[in-house]
């Protein structure tokens, strides 16, 4: 039996979005199938999206969602639990016991920031507490900028705010690559090395961070480096191969090509859940480029089809 769709969508954030959008504008049969939980719902604003900087995040996949639906995606609320099949002929199950058959498949899941563990932490995440220089950094240029080194790669993240802010004070007693602890110096950074207790809101709009040693230190903003998760769960069930990161330490990522393909073929992955580095632009960016792929891919099958139906040679 002919599945129902050319190409099933876990996730429908920018990656998994911007692949149905291809998809659709080239008349496949899609549907995406997201559990609502975009990587950057805590925050107010998304920066560093050309022409659309400083919107809020909900209004981005809302403008999505109206574009792919204007030329027939098919948008499903739930999540996908296990994907079975090979290549023309897969099944997606969902959480409410749904079955979804499709010919091809594209993982845009995202990934999970784990948080250090700083009482606090979690309820300014998005608002006062940012991760990336390049999401907010710019709005908290020339302002008093505190980073919690919870983690290793801190230090890294602290070197690169160094341009943003002249006040920048690094609170932790972890060490730090030496490189980077002597490159944050030099730019100028104060690093305090004490435990860091937890972290409240100040009356004034800012943070505060409260010391081992009972002292408090009043900032208009803080940075983390949290944990990157990636939702890959999927793709590593489905037998997709796997690798070690150059750049990041301990961590192993499901690989993918230039256009989304992972070791499992008709098997697709976009955006953060295999690009942790991924930003909006270029999470959207490979899942379009994934999209115009595999829209090309189900031609040509089809017109070997042809070719095979009527006899003649497809090369
Ligand atoms: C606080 C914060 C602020 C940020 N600000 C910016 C910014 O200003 N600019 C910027 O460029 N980037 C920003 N980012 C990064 C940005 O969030 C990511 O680059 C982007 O979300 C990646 O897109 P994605 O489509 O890969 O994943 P996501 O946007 O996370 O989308 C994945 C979707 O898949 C769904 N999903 C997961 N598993 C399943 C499943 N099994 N079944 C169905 N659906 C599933 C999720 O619910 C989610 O909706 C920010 C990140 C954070 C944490």
């Amino acid at each position: 039996m002919q599945p129902e769709y050319d190409a099933i969508i876990v996730g429908g954030g920018a990656a998994g979005l911007s692949a149905a959008l291809m998809l659709g504008r080239s008349r496949r049969r899609v549907v995406v199938v997201d559990s609502g939980l975009p990587r950057n719902r805590a925050a107010a604003h998304l920066h560093g999206y050309l022409g659309s900087d400083g919107i809020e995040p909900a209004e981005l996949l809302a403008r999505g969602r109206r574009e792919v639906t204007g030329c027939g995606v098919k948008l499903l609320d739930g999540r996908v639990t296990d994907i079975d099949g090979t290549v023309g002929a897969f099944t997606a199950a969902l959480e409410d016991g749904a079955a979804l058959t499709g010919r091809r498949v594209v993982i845009a899941t995202g990934l999970i920031d784990v948080l250090p563990d700083v009482p606090g932490l979690v309820e300014l995440w998005g608002q006062r507490v940012f991760h990336c220089p390049y999401c907010h950094g710019w709005e908290l240029r020339d302002r008093s900028l505190a980073v919690l080194a919870l983690d290793p790669w801190a230090g890294h993240g602290a070197v690169m705010l160094t341009p943003l802010s002249a006040d920048l004070t690094l609170f932790g007693d972890i060490s730090l690559a030496p490189h980077d602890e002597r490159a944050f110096a030099a730019r100028g950074g104060r690093i305090v090395r004490q435990q860091i207790t937890a972290i409240e809101p100040s009356p004034a709009g800012g943070v505060l961070v409260r010391l081992v040693d009972g002292s408090v230190h009043e900032r208009d903003g803080v940075f983390v480096t949290p944990r990157p998760l990636p939702n890959d769960q999927l793709l590593r069930a489905l037998g997709c191969a796997v690798t070690s990161s150059s750049v990041y330490q301990g961590f192993d990522f499901v690989e993918a090509g230039p256009t989304g393909e992972t070791s499992v073929p008709g098997v697709y992955a976009v955006g953060n859940s295999v690009d942790i580095s991924a930003q909006l632009i270029q999470a959207a960016a490979a899942g379009a480029k994934a999209g115009q792929h595999i829209a090309t891919d189900l031609l040509h099958d089809e017109i070997e089809a042809l070719f095979l139906a009527s006899g003649s040679d497809a090369s």
